[in-house]
Protein backbone atom coordinates (compact mmCIF):
# COMPACT_ATOMS: atom_id res chain seq x y z
CA UNK A 1 0.00 0.00 0.00
CA UNK A 2 1.41 3.35 -0.79
CA UNK A 3 0.83 5.88 1.65
CA UNK A 4 0.11 10.04 0.35
CA UNK A 5 2.75 12.31 0.60
CA UNK A 6 1.17 14.62 3.36
CA UNK A 7 3.95 16.99 2.53
CA UNK A 8 2.75 17.69 -0.37
CA UNK A 9 -0.71 18.28 1.08
CA UNK A 10 -1.63 22.54 0.49
CA UNK A 11 -4.01 21.96 3.07
CA UNK A 12 -1.70 20.59 6.18
CA UNK A 13 1.18 22.85 4.87
CA UNK A 14 -0.90 25.74 5.66
CA UNK A 15 -2.10 24.07 8.53
CA UNK A 16 1.08 23.61 10.24
CA UNK A 17 2.34 27.14 8.89
CA UNK A 18 -0.35 28.73 10.80
CA UNK A 19 0.80 26.67 13.69
CA UNK A 20 4.19 28.01 12.91
CA UNK A 21 5.26 24.46 13.65
CA UNK A 22 8.67 23.93 11.93
CA UNK A 23 8.59 20.95 9.76
CA UNK A 24 10.34 17.87 11.89
CA UNK A 25 12.50 15.77 11.22
CA UNK A 26 11.21 11.79 11.27
CA UNK A 27 12.08 9.77 14.14
CA UNK A 28 10.50 6.31 13.80
CA UNK A 29 9.93 6.59 17.42
CA UNK A 30 6.18 5.22 18.58
CA UNK A 31 3.95 7.62 20.93
CA UNK A 32 5.36 6.57 24.26
CA UNK A 33 2.67 3.90 25.44
CA UNK A 34 1.93 5.64 28.66
CA UNK A 35 0.78 8.83 27.58
CA UNK A 36 -2.95 9.48 28.04
CA UNK A 37 -4.99 10.83 24.93
CA UNK A 38 -7.53 13.69 25.44
CA UNK A 39 -10.62 11.79 25.42
CA UNK A 40 -9.12 9.17 28.35
CA UNK A 41 -7.95 12.72 30.17
CA UNK A 42 -10.93 13.52 29.88
CA UNK A 43 -12.42 10.49 31.54
CA UNK A 44 -10.35 10.28 34.43
CA UNK A 45 -11.95 13.48 35.55
CA UNK A 46 -15.59 12.41 35.03
CA UNK A 47 -17.01 9.14 34.64
CA UNK A 48 -13.36 7.36 35.25
CA UNK A 49 -12.00 4.52 33.05
CA UNK A 50 -12.89 0.78 33.78
CA UNK A 51 -10.17 -1.03 33.21
CA UNK A 52 -9.16 -4.57 33.68
CA UNK A 53 -7.26 -4.75 37.32
CA UNK A 54 -4.18 -5.72 36.02
CA UNK A 55 -3.83 -2.68 33.96
CA UNK A 56 -3.14 -0.46 37.08
CA UNK A 57 0.45 0.07 37.81
CA UNK A 58 1.76 0.37 41.45
CA UNK A 59 4.15 3.13 41.61
CA UNK A 60 7.16 2.86 44.16
CA UNK A 61 5.48 4.55 46.81
CA UNK A 62 2.46 2.12 46.94
CA UNK A 63 0.28 4.63 44.62
CA UNK A 64 -1.86 3.39 41.75
CA UNK A 65 -1.20 4.45 38.53
CA UNK A 66 -2.90 4.02 35.55
CA UNK A 67 -0.23 4.98 32.14
CA UNK A 68 1.03 8.02 33.48
CA UNK A 69 -1.66 9.26 35.59
CA UNK A 70 -2.03 9.28 39.71
CA UNK A 71 -5.68 7.43 40.24
CA UNK A 72 -7.77 6.56 42.87
CA UNK A 73 -9.48 3.06 42.21
CA UNK A 74 -13.21 1.64 42.78
CA UNK A 75 -15.61 -0.47 42.53
CA UNK A 76 -18.59 0.37 39.39
CA UNK A 77 -21.53 -1.92 40.74
CA UNK A 78 -21.40 -2.58 44.40
CA UNK A 79 -22.80 -5.55 45.18
CA UNK A 80 -24.51 -4.71 48.34
CA UNK A 81 -26.16 -1.18 49.46
CA UNK A 82 -22.87 -0.66 50.81
CA UNK A 83 -21.01 2.03 48.80
CA UNK A 84 -18.01 0.87 47.80
CA UNK A 85 -14.18 3.05 49.06
CA UNK A 86 -12.23 4.01 46.80
CA UNK A 87 -8.25 3.31 46.79
CA UNK A 88 -5.55 5.29 46.74
CA UNK A 89 -2.47 2.34 46.75
CA UNK A 90 -2.05 -1.25 47.01
CA UNK A 91 -3.71 -1.62 50.43
CA UNK A 92 -4.24 -5.46 51.80
CA UNK A 93 -7.76 -5.35 50.26
CA UNK A 94 -6.70 -4.38 46.83
CA UNK A 95 -4.12 -7.20 47.28
CA UNK A 96 -6.70 -9.73 48.46
CA UNK A 97 -9.37 -8.60 45.53
CA UNK A 98 -6.34 -9.15 43.07
CA UNK A 99 -5.67 -12.62 44.32
CA UNK A 100 -8.97 -13.65 44.36
CA UNK A 101 -9.55 -12.55 41.03
CA UNK A 102 -12.57 -10.67 41.56
CA UNK A 103 -14.41 -9.75 38.53
CA UNK A 104 -16.17 -6.60 39.12
CA UNK A 105 -15.64 -3.49 37.07
CA UNK A 106 -12.74 -1.54 38.41
CA UNK A 107 -12.86 1.86 37.86
CA UNK A 108 -9.83 4.51 37.80
CA UNK A 109 -10.04 8.36 38.34
CA UNK A 110 -8.56 11.44 39.06
CA UNK A 111 -11.71 13.37 40.64
CA UNK A 112 -11.18 15.60 43.47
CA UNK A 113 -14.07 16.50 44.51
CA UNK A 114 -15.04 12.67 46.27
CA UNK A 115 -17.63 11.58 43.92
CA UNK A 116 -17.90 9.16 41.50
CA UNK A 117 -19.62 7.58 39.06
CA UNK A 118 -21.06 4.14 40.35
CA UNK A 119 -23.99 1.72 39.13
CA UNK A 120 -26.96 0.71 41.11
CA UNK A 121 -29.75 -1.48 40.22
CA UNK A 122 -28.89 -0.52 36.99
CA UNK A 123 -28.75 3.01 37.66
CA UNK A 124 -25.72 5.72 36.86
CA UNK A 125 -25.45 8.17 39.51
CA UNK A 126 -22.89 10.17 40.92
CA UNK A 127 -21.87 9.98 44.65
CA UNK A 128 -19.33 10.99 47.49
CA UNK A 129 -17.01 8.13 48.53
CA UNK A 130 -15.14 7.44 51.50
CA UNK A 131 -11.28 6.53 51.17
CA UNK A 132 -10.41 2.91 52.04
CA UNK A 133 -9.18 3.06 55.60
CA UNK A 134 -6.69 0.06 55.05
CA UNK A 135 -5.13 2.67 52.44
CA UNK A 136 -4.98 5.83 54.95
CA UNK A 137 -2.89 3.38 57.22
CA UNK A 138 -0.28 1.93 54.07
CA UNK A 139 0.01 5.45 53.10
CA UNK A 140 -0.12 6.85 57.08
CA UNK A 141 -2.27 10.08 56.19
CA UNK A 142 -2.32 12.48 58.84
CA UNK A 143 -0.64 9.84 60.93
CA UNK A 144 -3.38 7.53 60.50
CA UNK A 145 -2.92 3.98 61.91
CA UNK A 146 -5.44 1.15 62.10
CA UNK A 147 -4.23 0.28 65.54
CA UNK A 148 -3.11 2.54 67.16
CA UNK A 149 -6.03 5.55 66.54
CA UNK A 150 -10.18 4.99 67.89
CA UNK A 151 -12.68 4.08 65.12
CA UNK A 152 -14.19 7.50 65.64
CA UNK A 153 -10.76 9.40 65.14
CA UNK A 154 -10.07 7.20 62.83
CA UNK A 155 -13.50 8.12 61.13
CA UNK A 156 -12.58 11.76 61.70
CA UNK A 157 -9.54 11.16 59.14
CA UNK A 158 -11.70 9.47 56.44
CA UNK A 159 -14.54 12.58 56.59
CA UNK A 160 -11.90 15.42 56.23
CA UNK A 161 -9.71 13.28 53.31
CA UNK A 162 -9.05 15.37 50.50
CA UNK A 163 -8.40 14.31 47.14
CA UNK A 164 -7.49 17.72 46.17
CA UNK A 165 -4.81 17.81 49.07
CA UNK A 166 -3.80 14.19 47.90
CA UNK A 167 -3.20 15.22 44.45
CA UNK A 168 -1.48 18.25 45.64
CA UNK A 169 1.04 16.62 47.51
CA UNK A 170 1.66 13.46 45.10
CA UNK A 171 0.84 15.39 41.68
CA UNK A 172 -1.39 14.14 38.86
CA UNK A 173 1.35 13.03 36.94
CA UNK A 174 3.79 10.12 37.82
CA UNK A 175 7.21 11.14 38.50
CA UNK A 176 9.07 8.59 35.73
CA UNK A 177 7.04 10.93 33.08
CA UNK A 178 8.63 14.02 35.01
CA UNK A 179 12.13 13.17 34.50
CA UNK A 180 13.79 15.29 31.65
ZN1 LIG B 1 -7.53 0.47 49.99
Amino acid sequence: MKLPDFLQSAALNELRSKMKAPLGEFEPVSLPPLTLSLSEQEQLQESGIEIPLEEVRIAEDQRLTYKEAHVVLYIRTPVSDNLPKFHICDCTKLRQMRANHRFDRYVVSNREDGHFEIEQSGQKKVLHLDVCQYCLGQMKWMGFSYEKIRPEDRQKIVKNFSLKEFFNQYGHITSQRKSP
